[in-house]
């Protein structure tokens, strides 16, 4: 099996694993016990939090363990607007997670103003936009670090700067950036900032919430005082340890991973610039996410090149994850700018360390041969449609 979907999960790395294990087996105890054996999964639990908060400049004490992205990302925005009562406007981009789309939506149908800036055609939010939109009422703007479908980085050190003129806090989404980039919650300047361990090659089902001391969200469960009041419940030790083992092998093999991915999505991006009728989707790959390649193959449906892909062995998404069983397109494809039938040709590859030049080399000749395949079994004529989509190169404007 070759695995390019790194985006979505990613293989656990042998060495959390190896850390995970033992608190599994003999180490079970509840971290809030006050006997022996609770006070050693107790250190285990402040070894995992130190580890993670240093990792990304933040004091153990601004770090809380969470189930994940999605749930992190709960707590900072329905936490934020509980903390601040008084303001009732919430900021965010087009191109960011379900797990923050339908949190504003449901402020939305609570009576919140949401406001959600457009993108440019590589998916660059505007931060000028920000401040035009930005006021008084803003209780938070929200906007995700690194995108998980077309790879776009957003400027947050300068959007969180806007968003603090006016006093409104700043939290970003920043599961795909950790690990994948330098990350530091200090230079940033962000008030808050979710991840979550399965996106690095750590366990599913863990993830965290940084909280800086300038901050105070409201708990969004009721419960024992664990996680410094802000998340309730016997916290998953090995999963944690897992996860901070994770963080560890990634910032400590950044420098090397880079060098070592990089290159491979160059290649795949100029394989498949070679098949006609392709586009990229998101910026140039020097600009890009690390590993993530997505590519519009116009004529054909993404799900038929995903499944032709699965038959030969070879694992990619087609839009998100979370909307590639649904037909209505990504809203991050048609947030810059894609037709639906544009849309529905893309597919994400994304790479991890675990990926070798020779995967990327048969992944190109398999996707080829497939889109070939299918655009022959299609009533394919060009001509017909170039009018409405336009002649487009591989590498999109802004
Ligand atoms: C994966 C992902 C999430 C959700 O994370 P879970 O830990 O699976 O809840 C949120 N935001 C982004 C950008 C992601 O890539």
């Amino acid at each position: 099996m070759i695995y390019f979907d790194n985006n979505d999960t990613t293989p656990l790395h042998p060495e959390a694993l190896e850390a995970m294990l033992p608190y599994f087996r003999d180490k079970f105890a509840n971290p809030a016990s006050l006997h022996s054996l609770g006070l050693e999964t107790e250190s285990a639990l402040d070894e995992a939090r130190g580890k993670i908060s240093g990792a990304i400049g933040a004091d153990a004490r601004e770090l809380i363990f969470t189930s994940g992205a999605t749930e992190a990302n709960n707590i900072a925005i329905f936490g934020a607007a509980r903390a601040r009562p008084s303001r009732k406007h919430l900021i965010i981009s087009t191109v960011e997670h379900a797990s923050v789309l339908n949190v504003a939506r449901r402020l939305e149908d609570d009576g919140y103003r949401v406001t959600r800036l457009p993108v440019d055609g590589q998916g660059y939010v505007d931060p000028a936009l920000l401040r035009d939109t930005i006021d008084d009422d803003t209780f938070m703007v929200s906007i995700v670090h690194a995108n998980h479908e077309i790879g776009v980085i957003q400027d947050i050190r300068k959007l969180a700067e806007i968003a603090h003129e006016k006093d409104a806090w700043f939290h970003t989404d920043a599961a795909q950036a950790l690990g994948k980039m330098p990350f530091n919650v200090a230079e940033l300047g962000v008030d808050l900032a979710s991840f979550n361990g399965h996106k690095l090659h750590g366990p599913k089902g863990v993830g965290g919430l940084y909280v800086s001391r300038r901050t105070r969200p409201k708990r969004l469960m009721e419960g024992a005082p664990q996680e410094f009041d802000l998340r309730p419940g016997t916290e998953n030790v090995p999963a944690i340890v897992g996860f901070g083992r994770a963080v560890e092998i990634a910032v400590r093999d950044l420098p090397d991973v880079t060098a070592h991915v990089k290159p491979l999505m160059k290649r795949l991006a100029e394989g498949l610039a070679r098949i006609p009728h392709s586009h990229l989707n998101g910026p140039p790959p020097e600009e890009r996410l690390l590993g993530n390649v997505n590519v519009t193959f116009l004529y054909i449906e993404g799900e038929a090149i995903l499944m032709h892909l699965s038959n030969r062995g070879i694992c990619v998404s087609s839009g998100s994850a979370c909307s590639s069983k649904s037909l209505t397109p990504s809203t991050v494809l048609t947030a810059i700018g894609l037709l639906h039938e544009e849309a529905h040709g893309a597919i994400r590859f994304s790479l991890s360390r675990f990926n070798s030049s020779d995967e990327v080399e048969t992944v190109i000749s398999k996707v080829g041969e497939v889109v070939d395949l299918l655009r022959s079994m299609t009533a394919f004529v060009p001509e017909l449609h170039s009018e409405r989509m336009g002649a487009k190169s591989f590498y999109r404007k802004r």
